[in-house]
C-alpha cells in the first residue's frame, strides 16, 4: 500500500512539473522572449530634427518648444536647430 501511494506521489510530481513547464513555456510564448519584451518610454527612439538621427529619449538632449518635446543628439544639434528656428521666424 505504501509503494502504491509512493507512486501515486511520484507520477503526481512529474505530471505537476510537466504542466508547469508547459504551462510556463505557454506564457513565455504569449509573452515573448524577456530580452524581446516592448521598451520602456524612456527607451523609445526618436528623430534628431536637426541631423536625422535616431537616439533613445534617455541618451536624447531634451528640448521643450511650445509643449512638444524634441530629443537632439547633441548640444551642437539642438543649438543648431534653435538657431535655424529663430532665423526662419
Ligand atoms: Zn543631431
Amino acid at each position: 500500500m505504501f509503494v502504491r501511494l509512493l507512486i501515486f506521489l511520484i507520477i503526481g510530481m512529474v505530471v505537476y512539473r510537466a504542466a508547469k513547464t508547459w504551462f510556463g513555456g505557454a506564457t513565455q510564448r504569449q509573452v515573448g522572449r524577456p530580452g524581446n519584451l516592448p521598451q520602456r518610454a524612456d527607451d523609445a527612439l526618436v528623430q534628431d530634427p536637426q541631423c536625422g538621427v535616431y537616439l533613445t529619449r534617455s541618451d536624447g538632449i531634451a528640448l521643450n518648444i511650445d509643449g512638444q518635446v524634441l530629443y537632439f543628439c547633441s548640444e551642437a544639434c539642438k543649438e543648431k536647430y534653435l538657431a535655424g528656428k529663430t532665423d526662419s521666424v
